[in-house]
């Protein structure tokens, strides 16, 4: 992926002062992109003599917690000594990456607000970023925050720079957000980045392992129960929802993260062009939404769930009941199909 100098250039200009005191945040409920991208990013900077943060609003899965430098993101949720608000008050610098809108910080966003003296960076790859950053790396053909990182890292000083921490940490956000390498935007430079990765001392079968092999007993029960007695099909098979309450997932010790890819388990039904998962919160309704091929649902988030991302897989949010939040889903989907976006 082609970065410009230009940026490139600017980028250079904000960070050529050394020891800034600089944050690096990320997204609600931070997947493996936020983590490794954020944790990559701030290696990069710290190599570069700047004193670096990196702040999440609320904790990351459980099957995250070996990423190395993990237990230096400070979680604002649960960061009682103000770790998070010293850091972002005296910010010179605030890198925003795997989000594109503020408010997708939720309870950190006025924090963030807060501070108007800071230049503000946005790496990010999901579509229509907010605009007012002083400086833009908006790249929605990027399959990956991390995989951009990694291009601009090249771009910036060259692969030389990157660890083999920083390759397992990249190599994360590149393997999650595609779905194990198999959603769209697969491009030859990214398996030439993986293979760079890989000369870093990266190994995948190991990383593979970490992620995706290390849930609870409680998930994997969890996971059969909402597949066999809490799937849906509608629209004669094409479209499939799902929804938790807060009481099923007690009932499987619910952490964060336990939902994870269940979204993703109805598009293996070879009709399903799109999928919902609707899980309980204390309040209000997380939205997630998938597709395939030409079926927006970024468009579809937008305009029936007040969210946003990318065109194959996107989420928002619903502030009424399970009930009426799948009676809305069912029929916006309706409205959907009548003006043709499910094909
Ligand atoms: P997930 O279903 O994995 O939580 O989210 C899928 C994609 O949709 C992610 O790229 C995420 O950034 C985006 N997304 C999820 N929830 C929201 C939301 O409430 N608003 C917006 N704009 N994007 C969201
Ligand atoms: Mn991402």
């Amino acid at each position: 992926m082609k970065i410009q100098q230009e940026k490139i250039d600017r980028l250079q200009d904000l960070l050529a002062r050394p020891g800034q005191r600089i944050v690096v945040v990320s997204h609600t409920n931070p997947d493996g992109d936020a983590v490794g991208s954020s944790l990559a990013w701030a290696g990069i900077l710290r190599s570069k003599g700047h004193q670096v943060t990196c702040i999440v609003p609320n904790k990351y899965p459980y099957f995250l917690d070996w990423m190395p430098g993990i237990e230096e993101v400070v979680v604002f949720k649960n960061d009682a000594g103000g770790r998070a608000v010293r850091a972002i008050g005296e910010a010179d610098l605030i890198f925003c990456l795997d989000f594109n809108a503020i408010s997708r910080l939720e309870i950190l966003s006025d924090t963030l607000a807060a501070n108007t003296r800071a230049r503000r960076v946005l790496i990010d790859h999901h579509l229509s970023p907010d605009e007012g950053f002083d400086l833009a790396f908006s790249y929605p053909e990027s399959s990956s925050t991390c995989f951009l990182v990694y291009c601009i890292i090249e771009a910036m000083c060259g692969v030389d720079a990157i660890t083999c921490r920083m390759a397992e940490l990249l190599y994360v956000g590149m393997m999650t957000d595609t779905g194990n390498f198999a959603f769209s935007f697969l491009t030859p430079e990214l398996f030439r980045a993986v293979a760079v990765l890989i000369e870093k001392g990266l190994r995948i079968p190991e990383i593979h392992n970490n992620v995706y092999n290390a849930y609870t007993e409680g998930r994997a029960r969890l996971f059969g129960y909402a597949i066999n007695r809490k799937m849906e099909l509608i629209e004669e098979g094409t479209v499939a929802y799902m929804s938790l309450l807060e009481s099923e997932m007690r009932r499987f010790q619910f952490q964060q993260g336990d939902s994870e890819g269940f979204v993703n388990y109805a598009l293996t039904i070879k009709k399903v062009k799109m999928s919902a998962m609707f899980l309980a919160h204390r309040k209000f309704i997380r939205v997630s939404l998938r597709s395939r091929g030409d079926v927006d649902v970024n468009l579809f988030a937008r305009k029936y769930f007040n969210g946003g991302g990318h065109k194959n897989a996107a989420g928002g949010k619903s502030f009424v009941s399970m009930r009426e939040t799948i009676d809305h889903y069912i029929r916006s989907v309706r409205e959907f199909a009548e003006e043709g976006h499910l094909g």
